[in-house]
């Protein structure tokens, strides 16, 4: 497959989809020992055929983003807080863990060898970093493998929202779990991913744009919505003072998204009271909006949650909330140094 040259590429019509670009970086782990920075041109990939990755799923990945700047300058988000989640899944995982620094390093090198391939700021769209972490070391029986190859990727892409935020149709998974009570699902496992694509795609073949999964040892709280964490917005009586509270799921099989950890902080600077706890499924009709939240779309409002055990629709409006809106530009101004990076959450480079 070639690339396109830059100038080639679209920018104004960009989906979050891979394009091709001149570089991805690598780097081996070996007996305990991470090496030297690879640069590759070439997309594929050579490992031995008993590598753990492709029999026992010894595999994660990441997801973070890149943003061309009205400053002319280049912003990446959170990588500090990515780093770390891909050690926790390569800890539990049993793959040799990269250093924080390291992993902060594959993500500047990736991006600056490819910052041509990084949308203009009027496009709308992002630099898109998959780094991805594989025991790639042959093994027979289950263990973990002897070798570690972290791996780093980008691909622009597309605003999520082309035509304005429009909610989203989910439908409550009764089914099939997403990961087990004490499982994997507060990693980015590869497995969890693979594990998930019947349920998803059996939600769309039902009508639904996504699944809502509940807590799967009693089916009884609200975990995730597809791959993608979820909050509602509780709004108290005028009364009663008339405060908003932003409620998001806590769970052990929930992956915990760095989008949500920068919306709640972004909401108790709102002065929102933040709730991270079990949330019931009753509990929904107390929300007046309700949304997931991830690095691709950072928020996607949530209209309708049908529940096929009872054959209740709960109802969030048609399009994106008040409270909902306000997060999202807030989180977009600051990845793009529209606004004070008060907490620190941007890297800048002048690219
Ligand atoms: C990656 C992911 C998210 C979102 O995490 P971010 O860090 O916000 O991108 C949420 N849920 C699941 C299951 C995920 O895999």
């Amino acid at each position: 497959m070639r690339y396109m040259k830059p100038e080639e590429i679209d920018w104004n019509n960009l989906k979050f989809g891979y394009t091709r670009t001149p570089v991805n970086v690598r780097c081996y782990c070996r007996d305990g020992q991470w090496g030297e920075i690879e640069e590759h041109a070439e997309e594929t990939v050579t490992m031995h055929m008993a590598a753990t990755a492709l029999h026992y799923g010894q595999t994660a990945f990441e997801g973070l983003k890149a943003f061309r700047c009205p400053d002319g300058k280049v912003r990446v988000f959170r990588m500090d807080e990515n780093a770390r989640r891909m050690q926790s899944s390569a800890e539990y995982l049993r793959m040799g863990v990269p250093s924080v620094e390291l992993f902060c390093e594959m993500v500047t090198r990736v991006v600056t060898l490819n910052k041509e391939y990084i949308p203009p700021y009027e496009s709308g769209g992002s630099l898109y970093i998959r780094p991805v972490i594989v025991g790639s070391g042959p093994q027979l029986g289950v263990k973990p493998a002897g070798e570690t190859l972290l791996l780093m990727f980008v691909s622009p892409v597309g605003p999520y929202y082309s035509g304005g935020m429009k909610g989203i149709s989910a439908i409550i998974d009764r089914t099939h779990d997403r990961a087990a009570p004490f499982g994997t699902g507060h990693t980015k496992a590869g497995g969890n991913y693979g594990a998930s694509l019947t349920s998803a795609l059996e939600g769309h073949e039902k009508g639904y744009d996504s699944v809502l999964y509940l807590d799967p040892a009693q089916h009884r709280y609200i975990d995730e919505c597809g791959a993608a964490n979820f909050f509602g917005i509780r709004v108290d009586a005028a009364e009663e003072g008339g405060r908003a509270h932003y409620i998001t799921p806590a769970s052990h099989s929930i992956l915990p998204s760095i989008t949500n950890k920068s919306l709640r902080q972004i909401a108790a600077d709102f002065g929102m009271e933040v709730e991270a706890r079990q949330v019931e499924l009753d509990e929904l009709n107390t929300f007046s909006e309700a949304g997931c939240c991830g690095t691709a779309a950072v928020i996607t409002p949530v209209s309708t949650i049908f529940d096929p055990a009872d054959g209740k629709t709960y109802r969030f409006g048609e399009g994106v909330g008040l409270w909902s809106k306000k997060l999202y530009d807030e989180l977009v101004a600051i990845q793009h140094g529209e606004v004070e990076d008060r907490h620190g959450w941007n890297t800048v480079l002048d690219l």
